[in-house]
């Protein structure tokens, strides 16, 4: 949902007039104050109130970036990182106004080392981008958020999507990056050795860091070779806890499933219409398997019996490269299908990751809350691990319907928490989530967090209001 950029009347940064002048005298034509751009900056797609920044920046080298965010320290001016704005928790509404840092002109792949399987790319290439620019080489990135995001906002939320169950997160697959701290400072972190015991990680700090540490110009990736073979699957099932049970069975067999998604009724019927397809409307799973021929043949035959040992039905292969794309392509686009079912409908889409062994129960247990709601509700998910959304259709212009759904996405979340889980499995905290941080990490822990933020950023320049709950003395 693109709600319109608002402006309410917190006041002008009194910095702000010298500020942009100095901007427009560093990066010319690339410094724009017009109200397009920045309405176009002020929001991502959710549901979330908007903000616009003052001013939007588009660099093209880490040093320009430096030199901006030098300026807005100077000025004690508000930066907001900004890569494909695809994020879903408010990740880059300008709640106190500011500087926003576009990053998609820095958008090079500076080096591909196919003997070591890595890449150095800069942060506004996207995720697509990269995999089309590896064709030839025989590998590929596997991370796959729904959006086309920039490879800087993916390891700046700490992304994952169908794959992660195979290839891991960003977490995983990020090795080195470049970044432009809170004073212009610009620090390299990490390296290509895929292993080192050497000091703090501070990688893994700015991964998921959501542009309130740094702002990350370069990034280090793994790549993957494509595999010999691979094929996909899809099979129904006659309600959620049959397929999610599937799913969990498979991982706890050791079978190296590469995707597998959850798609409830309601997302089937949204798929069909969508695509033109014809899968039963009932609860289903979509599997990939990647490795040998042999392997892949033999991981698929064992969760088909898997699945029919939970009810399953209709088991079918994507029998050519183009079904499988196409397969895959209408997964990706379900956030597009699933609006179209409602025309006028905003999609409130919420994300919890809990221990695999508790899935069935918790999905099952929400569906159970929001069956008398006054909208449609969709569950879906990378259920491999334990990763899944729930998706409210409401219209935006009714108090009801988002206070019903404010009122089961707390109970999902916090009942996500107290199974283990976590409040966000990749979507990241942005503002609307930051009331469950401490529910999740107690008081300590977000204590810590703060305690971090305030040396690396003293004066709460960068993306201020997000990830961080308030102190505990303000609360
Ligand atoms: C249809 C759809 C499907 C999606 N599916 C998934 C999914 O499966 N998995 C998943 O993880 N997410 C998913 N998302 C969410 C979104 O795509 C991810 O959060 C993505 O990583 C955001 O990247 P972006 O380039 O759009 O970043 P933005 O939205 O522009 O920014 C996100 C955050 O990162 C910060 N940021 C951006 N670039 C930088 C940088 N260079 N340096 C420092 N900070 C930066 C911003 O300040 C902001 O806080 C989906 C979104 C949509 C709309």
């Amino acid at each position: 949902m693109n709600a319109p950029a608002t402006t309410p009347g917190t006041p002008r940064h009194p910095a702000l007039d010298g500020l942009t002048t100095a901007l427009r005298e560093l990066l010319g034509p690339r410094c724009s104050t017009s109200d397009s751009e920045r309405e176009h900056h002020g929001h991502g797609e959710s549901y979330h109130p908007t903000k616009a920044p003052d001013v939007v920046c588009y660099p093209q080298t880490t040093d320009e970036v430096s030199r901006i965010v030098k300026l807005c320290h100077q000025a004690k001016v508000p930066v907001i990182p900004f890569g494909a704005g695809t994020s879903l928790e408010g990740h880059v509404v300008a709640l106190h106004g500011g500087v926003c840092i576009d990053l998609s002109r820095m958008n090079a792949i500076t080096e591909v080392n196919a003997e070591d399987l890595d890449c150095t790319v800069e942060a506004g290439v996207t995720r697509k981008q990269l995999n089309e620019h590896l064709r030839d080489t025989g590998l590929f990135f596997p991370v796959d958020p729904g959006a086309d995001a920039t490879l800087g906002g993916m390891t700046a939320t700490r992304a994952s999507g169908t794959n992660a169950v195979r290839y891991g997160t960003m977490k995983d697959n990020v090795l080195a990056l470049t970044v432009v701290l809170a004073d212009g400072t610009i620090v390299k972190t990490g390296g290509r050795a895929r292993k080192s015991s050497a000091g703090y990680d501070l990688t893994r700090l700015f991964v998921g860091s959501e542009g309130t540490l740094c702002v990350i110009t370069e990034i280090t990736l793994k790549l993957y070779g494509i595999p010999e073979a691979s094929s996909v699957a899809v099979c129904s099932f006659p309600d959620i806890a049959s397929a999610v049970n599937c799913a969990i069975e498979t991982i706890q067999c050791g079978v190296q499933v590469a995707r597998v998604e959850l798609l409830d009724e309601t997302c089937m019927r949204a798929i069909n219409r969508h695509n033109n397809l014809s899968y039963p409307e009932t609860v289903a799973l979509f599997l990939e398997f990647h490795g040998t021929d042999a392997a892949v043949v033999s991981q698929a035959q064992m969760v088909e019996a898997l699945a029919e040992g939970h009810g399953g039905e209709g088991w079918r292969f994507a029998a050519t490269a183009e079904e499988r794309s196409k397969l895959w392509q209408a997964r990706h686009n379900l956030h597009y299908a699933l609006l179209a079912l409602r025309p006028g409908a905003s999609s409130w889409g919420t994300d919890t990751c809990v221990p695999i062994s508790q899935l069935a129960a918790c999905i099952t247990e929400i569906r159970e809350h929001a069956k008398d709601a006054p909208f449609p509700v969709t569950a879906l998910g990378h259920v491999g691990d334990g990763n899944f959304h729930m998706g409210f259709l409401i219209r935006m212009d009714s108090p009801d319907e988002i206070r019903e759904a404010e009122r089961l996405n707390g109970l999902l979340v916090n009942r996500a928490i107290e199974l283990g889980g976590t409040c966000t499995g990749e979507h990241g905290v942005g503002y609307g989530k930051a009331k469950f941080l401490r529910k999740e990490h107690g008081d300590a822990a977000v204590e810590v967090m703060r305690t971090l933020k305030a040396s690396l950023d003293p004066d709460n320049i960068m993306n201020p209001g997000k990830v961080l709950p308030p102190a505990l003395d303000r609360v």
